[in-house]
């Protein structure tokens, strides 16, 4: 039988953004439940070290995560093993249904459901996802030791990832659209240092090649973006860094999205063009999308969401 719950203030997302804003409707005594999603503890799960976590001069994602889990629950918020699947916001209170079958009912929600890995949509890359296409280097970069692998894109992902996966393979080609990285200056130097990158300018994926059986990738065939020349890459992993688009299924179609689908906020603030509705995070965030500026809107969302429900009750 299904199970309905109420809640002043639902979190949806376990990333920086919910925790951070768990921990202040908490303290703020809102008694908050947060629903962790298929992710719990977000992107950062799947990264090694985090270098620009304040108070931390090196920290794992994955241990960073679970502080935080720990904190809010320390502190009160209820944590539930769930994956919101329909959120219903035209009247209060506000409706969400559970993947589990729970209907969660609030006063006001908080919606930082962050962003997730964008694929270069061709057949042969969806063909091979999981047989040696991936978008994870931590995840499974340990299931090519000794092995060669392709990496495309040019941001902070593409560059730490192939700098990751040099603890595993004998050579890592860094397939970038442009001649130039958007990554850190830091990242960059590190990767032009590193004897087993090569980075491939002006080059995009063509297609994923490799065995049906077992499926397995054996190359990619690039092509170049100026002479539409074509070569091929053997390899055994191919390693999608290409970014990332907002988690915006819940509401896409609800609240006022721009630059791609992210989430519009009111200046300043965390309130969406529903009164009630917050956003924070990378869901809402197209500029910075990073932790720490993630969690700053996670804690800006619980204080508006704190005015707010004061509001209704004056
Ligand atoms: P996310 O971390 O994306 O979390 C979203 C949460 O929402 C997840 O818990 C998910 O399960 C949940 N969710 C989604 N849909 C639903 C649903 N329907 N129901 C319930 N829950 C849902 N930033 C840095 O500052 N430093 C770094 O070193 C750094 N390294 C990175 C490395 C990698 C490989 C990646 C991918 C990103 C990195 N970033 C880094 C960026 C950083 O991870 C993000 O900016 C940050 O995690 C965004 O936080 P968030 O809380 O908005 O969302
Ligand atoms: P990103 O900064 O958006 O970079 C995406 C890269 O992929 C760009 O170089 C882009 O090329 C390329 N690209 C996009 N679509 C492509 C396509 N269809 N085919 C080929 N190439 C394509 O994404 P990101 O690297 O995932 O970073 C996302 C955010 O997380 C950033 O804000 C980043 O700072 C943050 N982050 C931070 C850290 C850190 O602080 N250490 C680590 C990881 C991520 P162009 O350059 O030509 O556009």
């Amino acid at each position: 039988m299904s199970e309905t719950r109420h809640t002043k203030v639902l979190i949806i997302g376990s990333g920086p953004a919910g925790y951070t804003a768990a921990v202040y409707a908490s303290r703020a005594m809102l008694e908050p439940i947060l629903v962790q999603g298929i992710e719990p503890g977000g992107q950062l799960t799947t990264t090694t070290e985090v270098e620009n976590w304040p108070g931390d001069t090196e920290v794992q994602g994955p241990d960073l995560m679970i502080r935080m889990e720990a904190h809010a629950k320390a502190v009160g918020t209820e944590i539930i093993g769930d994956i919101i699947t329909d959120l219903d916001l035209s009247e209060r209170p506000f409706k969400a249904r559970g993947d589990s079958g729970t209907l969660y009912t609030c006063d006001a929600v908080i919606l930082a459901t962050g962003a997730r890995a964008k694929w270069l949509g061709l057949p042969s890359e969806e063909k091979f996802k999981g047989f040696g296409v991936s978008a994870c280097a931590t995840c499974d970069g340990f299931f090519y030791r000794g092995e060669e692998i392709v990496v495309v894109g040019g941001g902070n992902t593409a560059v730490e990832e192939a700098l990751f996966l040099t603890n595993f393979a004998s050579k890592v080609t860094l397939v970038h659209r442009r001649d130039e990285l958007r990554s850190e200056k830091i990242l960059e130097d590190r990767l032009r240092k590193n004897p087993k990158i090569e980075p491939l300018w002006f080059h995009e994926i063509e297609e994923v090649y490799g065995a049906d059986n077992p499926l397995g990738v054996e190359g990619v065939k690039v092509k170049h973006t100026k002479t539409g020349e074509v070569t091929d890459i053997p390899c055994k992993g191919v390693f999608i860094a290409i970014g990332h688009a907002p988690a915006n299924e819940l509401v896409k179609d609800t609240l006022e999205t721009h630059m791609g689908g992210y989430v519009v906020t009111k200046p300043d603030s965390t309130e969406t063009s529903i009164p009630g509705v917050f956003a924070a995070g990378d869901l809402t965030d197209h500029k910075y999308r990073q932790a720490v500026t993630s969690a700053g809107m996670g804690c800006m969302a619980a204080l508006e969401a704190e005015r707010f429900l004061a509001e209704q009750e004056d």
